[in-house]
């Protein structure tokens, strides 16, 4: 009779949860009691709390239109240093463990800098990792690009995007159960943080959190909630600080019937362009939005004015960190 293999259990930790030594030790100890209890462990891993925020601010001291490929190969870094670390925490525990980067860890994305989208993963080093009875901590919010198949480029997945790395890894995995360890005891009605009497949710279906997310509820990136509603992986949000059950992310035949409103969600990180004096004839919007297009920059709440002598006010809003290039891209229109 073949041996039972072990579950295989894929678990995230947020900035906040490795944000120094001390709490880095803290999830190696819960790494190892899950182990202990019988399963094989895939770790995905954030940069320690504000780094990722302190390498942008780092090269915005150097310019202000820093070279995509340079930046993303600076951002990944950072978790490149909180999976070294997290490893070598598990290793003084007596715990066999290996860090990987994104691209070590076979994980494909596209060639869009700074909002790379996965492409595939190969999971082969993976497996053999664990097979040979290691945790593997995956550097998450990276991958590799290879448009060019000689060349490989480090790309990252967009502000929030470990995420995104562990759901995709549980699907790459066939993993049992996927958990992502953030700051609070899981999805709640409105931000913690800013409703204190908002309510925590047992369960939320991918449709409601996908809209929660997309409209600035940062506990869960979008891109890691579509992953999880496509290839069908239960996605368990919880806290790495206190043992309390947390919220599923999963498939909800109730929500049609339910229909009620399940949560409300705020953005901060919007910035407000306003064309004035836009000349009052068809073709125009198309002159604005296409070139912002082809830039990747993405247009979110578009309103125009009611015109008055020819000409109207264009207002959009864009992400904060779109602002410098959007301005590049429509100075000469
Ligand atoms: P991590 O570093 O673990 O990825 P994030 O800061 O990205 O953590 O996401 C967790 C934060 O998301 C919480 O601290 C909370 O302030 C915020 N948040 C926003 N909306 C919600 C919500 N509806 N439910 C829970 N947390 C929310
Ligand atoms: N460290 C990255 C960020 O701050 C990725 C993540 O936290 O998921 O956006
Ligand atoms: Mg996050």
């Amino acid at each position: 009779m073949p041996a039972m293999s072990k579950p295989l259990v894929v678990q995230k930790f947020g900035g906040s949860s490795v944000a120094n030594a001390d709490r880095i030790r803290r999830v190696a100890a819960r790494i190892a009691r899950e182990r202990a209890s019988g399963s094989d462990l895939v770790v995905v891993v954030s940069a320690m709390g504000d780094t990722t925020d302190e390498l942008l601010a780092l090269a915005g001291a150097i310019t202000d239109d820093p070279d995509p490929r340079e930046l993303d190969m600076l951002l990944a870094t950072g978790e490149h240093q909180s999976a070294t670390l997290l490893s070598m925490a598990l290793h003084a525990l007596g715990v066999p463990a290996i860090a990987l980067t994104g691209a070590q860890a076979g994980i494909t994305t596209d060639g869009n800098y700074g909002r790379a989208r996965i492409a595939g993963i190969d999971p082969k080093r993976i497996q053999d990792e664990v097979a040979g009875g290691r945790v593997v901590i995956v550097a998450g919010f990276q991958g590799q690009s290879k448009t060019d198949p000689t060349l490989s480029e480090i790309t990252t997945l967009g502000r929030g995007g470990s995420d995104t790395s562990g759901v995709a890894l549980a699907a790459a995995l066939d993993a049992d159960r996927c958990q992502i360890f953030t700051d609070v005891r899981g999805i709640y009605t409105a931000d913690p943080r800013l409703v204190p009497d908002a309510r925590q949710l047992a369960v939320i279906s991918y449709e409601e959190m996908m809209e929660l997310a997309h409209q600035g509820a940062q506990v869960m990136q979008v891109r890691a909630v579509e992953l999880g509603w496509v290839n069908n992986v239960v996605i368990e949000v919880l806290s790495s600080f206190e043992d309390v059950p947390g919220t599923l992310i999963k498939e909800d035949p109730f929500v049609e019937q339910r229909n009620k409103v399940r949560g409300l969600a705020h953005d901060r990180n919007v910035a407000k362009v306003t064309l004035v004096e836009v000349p009052d004839r068809p073709g125009v919007a198309h002159a604005v939005f296409a070139p912002l297009s082809e830039g990747g920059i993405n247009v979110d709440t578009i309103v125009q004015n009611v015109g008055h002598h020819g000409t109207t006010d264009l207002s959009f809003t864009i992400t904060r960190g779109d602002l410098a290039k959007t301005k590049r891209i429509l100075e000469p229109i």
